[in-house]
């Protein structure tokens, strides 16, 4: 740990020797001896502390960028735009969308989003309804809604400027965590500061054989030491987006081409994929220790038939939550004989806040279809302002949707309602809208396969 802290103040000695502690560390140590136990640090093998190491890999990495970086519309906007706020907000939204979403999905949001709200005042002024009509479909639809708060936050609180510091724009911008700070101040900024995102993880772990779970305080910890040590002081946003576009193109999770790979000969997963144990590559006997924090678990041993795929290690995940909900496209022939479906809107916090949906409920486990329809239509009662008879209701069928937590089943039924039926007037957050309108709205995802049935 202490290496890479003196590494990241440029502090850095060569083959390998540890750099002295910094003041401090050292007080740090000398008070253990009254308080508890200072954690030892990890074994060198699983750190970059080799100077000529670190610049070796920062000139190969770049290189191979500047030859095979994808053209991407955010990087043509951090590259040319001259406002250092605009710039940063350009970042910014690309980072956002990024979260959890493929590329290829987000360039076409991403160029609609620019050309709507090119500033950070344009979208301070947009309602949080035309966002999450923008939004629609990329998923986590909170990110946008917070996206919009930060940036009005800027814009009312902040004068329009943007923090100019990764520590400041993670602690004024709400939403703004540790990575995207960083992302945007070496992006825009040229700040030399790392970024741990999903492909950041994997190659750092490959690359120096963290086999304890990834997803751990401690590792994390440890990964985001070892990106603010290795990135390049010179072009930090180059540095990071080019470790993030090995993990995205090269270092990929399940079949990584390790032989097209620019920084291969710095990485230790796969020298001990290609020798095996007896060489200089560490395993967990060779850090010594025992019980090395960064090395796999000693019941989960390396396994040869995974090569570097050994690596990154996680905790099983969690398994989602299972939910039923019944939900009802209610339809009418509008005035001009168009079919016409009821749409309303749910809460403002919460799953899927502020989006439109047919009206649904969630359902009891177990519930038979006669229940499922009785407490369907005193439901929809309440939004058309009129009993509803469940024999009118059909039962559809069943879609399933995965959120990130939730596994989802939508218990799909209709209604055909007659065309004099009006809407309860004292809900606003409902309306009537044609197949055109509805999947021009803020629906979710589920929701257009759920008419899709
Ligand atoms: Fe990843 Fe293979 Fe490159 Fe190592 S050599 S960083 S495992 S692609």
């Amino acid at each position: 740990m202490s290496q890479l802290r003196a590494a990241a103040a440029g502090g850095l000695r060569r083959s390998g020797g540890r750099a002295a502690p910094p003041a401090e560390q050292s007080r740090k140590g000398a008070s253990s001896r009254r308080g508890p136990p200072v954690p030892a640090p990890p074994p060198p093998q699983h750190l970059f502390s080799d100077t000529a190491e670190i610049e070796a890999l920062r000139g190969s990495l770049l290189a191979w960028y500047d030859k095979c970086k994808r053209d991407l519309p955010w990087r043509t906007l951090a590259a040319t735009e001259p406002d250092a706020d605009r710039r940063a907000y350009a970042v910014w939204v690309s980072e956002v969308m990024l979260q959890q979403t493929q590329v290829a999905t987000v360039i076409d949001y991403y160029n609609r989003w620019m050309q709507k709200w090119p500033t950070l005042q344009a979208l301070a002024q947009a309602s949080l309804e035309e966002v999450n009509e923008l939004w629609a479909g990329l998923g986590y639809y909170s990110r946008g809604k917070r996206l919009q708060e930060a940036a009005r936050k800027v814009v009312s609180q902040l004068a329009g400027r943007m923090p100019r510091t990764a520590e400041d724009l993670q602690k004024l911008l709400p939403g703004v965590g540790r990575y995207t700070a960083g992302a945007i101040a070496s992006i825009s900024y040229g700040q030399a500061t790392g970024v741990v995102d999903g492909n950041v993880i994997r190659v750092l772990c490959r690359l120096r054989c963290i086999g304890a779970d990834s997803s751990s305080p401690a590792v994390i910890d440890r990964l985001w030491d070892m990106a603010n040590a290795l990135v390049d002081r010179s072009r930090p946003g180059d540095f990071n987006q080019a470790l993030m576009e090995l993990g995205a193109t090269v270092c990929v999770p399940k079949a990584p081409l390790c032989g097209e790979c620019p920084v291969k000969q710095h990485c230790r997963a796969r020298r001990r994929k290609l020798f095996g144990k007896p060489t200089l590559v560490p395993d967990v006997e060779d850090c010594g220790v025992g019980d090395c924090p960064l090395c796999p678990p000693a019941a989960e041993p390396w396994d040869s038939s995974l090569g570097v795929t050994n690596f990154p290690r996680k905790a099983a995940k969690k398994q989602p939550r299972v939910e039923r909900t019944a939900t009802c496209v209610l339809e009418r022939r509008g005035c001009h004989g168009a079919l016409e479906y009821l749409i309303v809107q749910r809460p403002s916090s919460g799953l899927l806040a502020g989006l439109w949906e047919f009206p649904s409920l969630p359902l009891a486990q177990g519930l038979q279809e006669e229940k499922q329809k009785e407490v369907l239509a005193d439901h929809l009662q309440a939004w058309t302002g009129q009993p509803v008879a469940t024999r009118g209701l059909r039962l559809i069928g069943e879609v399933i949707h995965i959120f990130s937590h939730i596994h989802q089943t939508y218990v799909v039924y209709s209604l055909a309602l007659d065309r004099d039926v009006t809407l309860e007037p004292a809900l606003s957050s409902s309306r009537w809208v044609t197949e055109e309108e509805f999947h021009a709205s803020a629906v979710s995802t589920a929701m257009k396969k759920v008419l899709r049935s």
